[in-house]
Parts: structure tokens; sequence; C-alpha cells
């Protein structure tokens, strides 16, 4: 399987996270770190108010983008307990998927959770708290929680007599 390359997305501002470290905020609404960490990172541009004005308008990969929106006319029915990496259902490390009609949110409260969307080619999203996943009816995934990861997972489906 090949990932689905990311969608790109253009920059629109830039903000400073509580380590100094630069973030893009991009069109789509997922934020971006465009750090400059030499030797791993390399952006000098970005440490120059002229130097972050010039990128305006740049577009930039976002993996988030692979994901559904949730739509908005659906409601939480369900959701589950907080699971950790070691008492995470054994069912949701392996490809899995919701019923027809059910999405579902994937809501990190703490560490990091990779969700792998198995149909777009197996491409990966790492989920944090305020960065959650959404899964669409019926779409084969699984989710990987990595050490000191909490999370829960929301059910969601169209309210009562909304359709
Ligand atoms: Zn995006």
């Amino acid at each position: 399987m090949t990932p689905d390359p990311a969608p790109n997305s253009a920059i629109r501002s830039f903000f400073e996270d509580s380590e100094g470290h630069w973030v893009a905020t991009l069109a789509c609404g997922h934020t971006q770190h465009v750090r400059h960490a030499p030797p791993r990172e390399v952006r000098p541009w970005v440490t120059t108010e002229e130097g972050r004005a010039a990128k305006i308008g740049a577009e930039l990969a976002c993996p988030f983008c692979l994901m559904p929106k949730l739509p908005d006319d659906v409601v939480e029915y369900k959701r589950t307990s907080a699971f950790d990496p070691s008492t995470v259902p054994a069912g949701l490390l392996k490809s899995h998927t919701t019923k027809g009609g059910t999405w579902g949110e994937i809501v990190v409260e703490a560490g990091h959770v990779v969700y792998v969307l198995e149909d777009r080619g197996g491409a990966s999203v790492v989920l944090r708290e305020g960065v959650n996943g959404i899964i669409a009816p019926e779409a084969p995934h699984h989710v990987d929680p990595r050490p000191g990861a909490r999370f829960f997972v929301r059910l969601l489906r169209a309210a009562e007599g909304a359709r």
C-alpha cells in the first residue's frame, strides 16, 4: 500500500507555541509546526518577520486533511471509557470499521495516538490533545496509542428527524 499524499493547504498566519517554536495556521483550519531547529529542520526564514510574511499563501502538505470532516448534523450517542496503551481493546489496534451511518471521533486527552486510515492507502496522522481523529462510517482503520497516551472514542450518528 502506498499512503495517499497529504493534500496541500495555504499558510494563513503564524504563531509561536509555548516553547517558542513557530506554528503555521493553514487555510483548512489545521496547524503545523514550521520549526527552525538545525540540523534536523532548517527554515531560517521562519525566524524573521519578513521571512514569515513572504510565506503567507505558500502551500504546505497537511496530513490532517486526509481525514474526513465530521458532518454538522451528527450527535454523540455513545462514548467509550478512556483507554491507555495497557487498557485499549485489542480490536482497536487492528483493522476495524464503524457501522453504516456511525461516525467516530478519537479524542486524545494525553500523549499521542497514531491513527491509520486504511482507506487512504494506510496514511497515518498523529493525534494529540486538541487534534481529534475523525472516522467515517464503514472506513477501515486502526489506532496505535503511544506510551503515555490516553484517549476515548465518541460515536455519533444523524440526529433523530435530522433527515
Ligand atoms: Zn488540513
